[in-house]
């Protein structure tokens, strides 16, 4: 059985239940976006709701992503992170006054707006700054995912952006709102998609839609197709990068861009999700009447994916060469829940074991709670456990 290569002396000495990242990763998966990316001049910017600790943030604002937030604490951790913010988008259908204002003083590169109501606070907020907000339209394109229907967001019936058939009306809107200047069109239809063909059928429809823009006689300086690339959750030692040429070749192939215009992209889970894993010890091995059972230290409070959305992390003992059995791997928390895998092949399992659960970066640490009072987990990177070289050498 292939496992990750991980410093396991390091982590001996450590508090467990904690992340760990392994910035070799990252830093290979951020050159092979650039790389691809690069070939077609396109437009990267990084999610941040996929994971904020600082370390990560540090090695992505280092490859020169752009930035795509939520919520006004993501942009400021964008721009504390060193992000320009004439590289920061910024969505949400439910912006608060204060993180619009945020935005206009920064001045950052584009709010992605999601409904009417937005786009006329927006321009008042604007107006009373004496600035014009730019601005890109969000909208819903109807196009499936093909993805946990928990994560699918390009839907008619979903609360997220502007449906098709309010368009001509926005269209006729904005010329009204004098602070607002529309730059761009915005997209994104969910997330962990591993079909490309959910990635094609959207650039139909953006190509669709922008004819629609075209009619109107309205120019767009950007188009922004959002993120939701998936990974490879089942072999994440096979398959460590994700296919980003694949991905980007989609968009290359199938999406008409206007003369001029930049197309922009929000990924989250395929810059992190590899890099990271959440490291566990074994409390206790439970026989069951039917299962044996590994209750680790960790629950849904530092990972909740499982509980939240069914999701899969394949799991590792990193401490343990003996033949392979079945357990259900659970977590301490008084949910039932609380369980990160049934069924699942463990080297012999014992307590005091350390296991990892991979594929952990995106959508672990910054989702952790304190749910029955836990502490909330620390993330530590490959760079902080190196042995420490000498001085002088
Ligand atoms: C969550 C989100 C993303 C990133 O999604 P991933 O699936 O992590 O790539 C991009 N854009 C917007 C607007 C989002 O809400």
């Amino acid at each position: 059985m292939i496992k990750a290569n991980y410093p396991i002396d390091k982590f001996k000495d450590i508090q467990t239940p904690f992340y760990y990242y392994d910035l070799d990763t990252l830093r290979t998966t951020l050159e092979e976006i650039n790389q691809q990316a690069k070939k077609s001049d396109f437009h990267v910017h990084y999610a941040l709701k996929a994971n904020v600790n600082p370390s990560v943030l540090a090695v992505i604002k280092e490859a020169g992503l752009g930035a795509d937030c939520v919520s006004g604490g993501e942009v400021e951790a964008a721009i504390k992170a060193g992000i320009a913010p004439s590289k920061v988008v910024f969505a949400g259908v439910g912006k608060a006054d204060w993180e619009i204002n945020l935005g206009l003083d920064n001045d950052i590169f584009c709010f992605n707006v999601e409904s009417i109501p937005e786009l006329e606070v927006i321009n008042e907020l604007a107006a009373s700054k004496g600035k014009i907000a730019k601005i890109a339209l969000r909208i819903n394109p109807n196009v499936s995912a093909h993805t946990h229907h928990y994560i699918t967001t390009g839907l008619s019936e979903n609360k997220f952006g502007i449906n098709m058939s309010e368009l001509d009306q926005v269209i006729d809107l904005i010329p009204t709102l004098p602070y607002i200047k529309l730059i761009g069109i915005h997209f994104h239809i969910g997330s962990q998609i591993t079909d490309m063909t959910s990635f094609q059928g959207l650039c139909v429809k953006v190509n669709e839609i922008q004819n629609t823009f075209l009619a109107h006689n309205v120019k767009l300086d950007h188009v922004n197709v959002g993120g939701g690339l998936g990974i490879n959750y089942e072999h994440p030692n096979h398959f460590p990068i994700p296919d980003f040429g694949a991905y980007f070749k989609i968009f290359q192939d199938h999406l008409t861009l206007q003369p001029g215009q930049t197309l922009h992209f929000e990924l989250g889970r395929a810059v992190v999700a590899q890099c990271g894993s959440l490291i566990s010890r074994v409390l206790y091995v439970k026989q069951g009447t039917s299962k044996k059972f590994a209750i680790l230290d960790a629950g849904f409070t530092e990972l909740i994916r499982p509980a939240l959305y069914q999701a899969y992390h394949h799991i590792e003992n990193l401490s343990s060469e003996l033949p392979v059995e079945l357990y259900d791997v659970v977590g301490p928390i008084c949910e039932s829940s609380d369980t990160f895998a049934k069924g699942f092949s463990l080297n012999q399992t014992k307590r005091g074991d350390l296991i990892a659960i991979r594929s952990a970066g995106a959508y672990g640490e910054i989702m952790a709670s304190q749910y029955n009072l836990r502490k909330l987990p620390i993330g530590y990177t490959s760079d902080q456990l190196r042995p420490l070289t000498p001085k002088g050498e």
